[in-house]
């Protein structure tokens, strides 16, 4: 698209006679500036009149990288500067002049005509610096968000069933861990109690207490994949595709929120929380064999 009076619409529709031009393909046009900063300076466009970075298309944007980087090889091979500068300006307050959206490659020299071109030091307070990088980070998440393609339902689908068979797994693991346990500890409780051997009973006491502790874990680790599986059913969280890392379900911590300590966090690893140990096929199954365990013992 040719807009009039656009000076590099212009040398892209070929219509400068004067303009150094060093490089064109179908996508970008390449020349020296009239007035260039440092000898070797170079200006990049996109063909189509793209205003600024906010209009430019993420394909017209890869096309544009690609030259940029072929031009800064070029540059660095024929005029061998000792640095290169790579400077996109968008808006009147960022120094664009020309409307029409262009990046310079400035090769430089130590004491070149260029000078410095950061400001020598600010002072932003540690407060506004982390808000600042916090409403970045939010806003950039959103609009990831936004341009992600949906999952398609075939791989949510075998997702879900791949998640599915880790969850009955598990509780196939915890049933049988139960099935175990029982006619176990029946047997040296029944031979505690006949051969009137407390040691035999503590024994059997610590043998319930173990498969608690498994049947626990167990339990835990179906409580996670049902997370996992419930987040990737609804939606309601991007997760890695196909993951079985249940933490991908988990919500990232809170940016104000403290990180675990070390040792909390390899606690939290080995023992399952509370409410664990609490549930109903924990609690009254190993209360029970515990109760009996105590009863023989005392017996014996
Ligand atoms: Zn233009
Ligand atoms: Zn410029």
């Amino acid at each position: 698209m040719v807009t009039e009076a656009c000076q590099f619409c212009k040398i892209v529709d070929r219509d400068d006679p004067d303009v150094r031009e060093v490089y064109r393909d179908e996508n970008v046009v390449a020349f020296f500036p009239p007035r260039p900063a440092v000898l070797g300076h170079v200006l990049v466009v996109p063909r189509r009149h793209v205003r600024d970075i906010w209009a430019l298309e993420p394909d017209e944007a890869s096309q544009l990288s690609r030259a940029v980087l072929l031009l800064a090889e070029g540059i660095r091979d024929a005029v061998r500067p000792e640095g290169l500068n790579v400077i996109e300006s968008n808006g009147a307050a960022a120094t664009q002049t020309v409307p029409h959206l262009h990046v310079h490659l400035v090769p430089r020299w130590t004491n070149d005509a260029m000078g410095p071109i950061w400001p020598e030091e600010t002072s932003y307070s540690e407060d506004l610096k982390e808000r600042t990088m916090l409403d970045v980070r939010s806003a950039v998440q959103i609009l990831r968000a936004s341009v992600e393609p949906p999952l398609a339902p075939e791989d949510r689908r075998k997702h879900l069933d791949y998640i599915q068979a880790v969850v009955t797994r598990q509780s196939a693991a915890s049933s049988s861990a139960k099935g175990w346990l029982l006619p176990i500890t029946t047997a040296t409780f029944g031979f505690a109690l006949t051969q009137r051997s407390w040691p035999l009973a503590a024994l059997g006491m610590v043998a319930v207490l173990l498969f608690a502790y498994l049947d626990a874990n167990y339990l835990r680790s179906e409580k996670q994949f049902r997370r996992l599986y419930n987040t990737v059913a609804r939606s309601s969280r991007k997760v890695p595709l196909f993951t079985l890392d249940p933490v991908d379900a988990d919500e990232p911590l809170p940016a104000d929120g403290l990180p675990l300590s070390k040792w909390k966090k390899t606690v939290r690893s080995y023992l399952p929380e509370r409410s664990i140990w609490a549930s109903w096929s924990i609690a009254p199954f190993y209360t029970a064999l515990l109760l009996v365990g105590a009863g023989v013992l005392i017996v014996a």
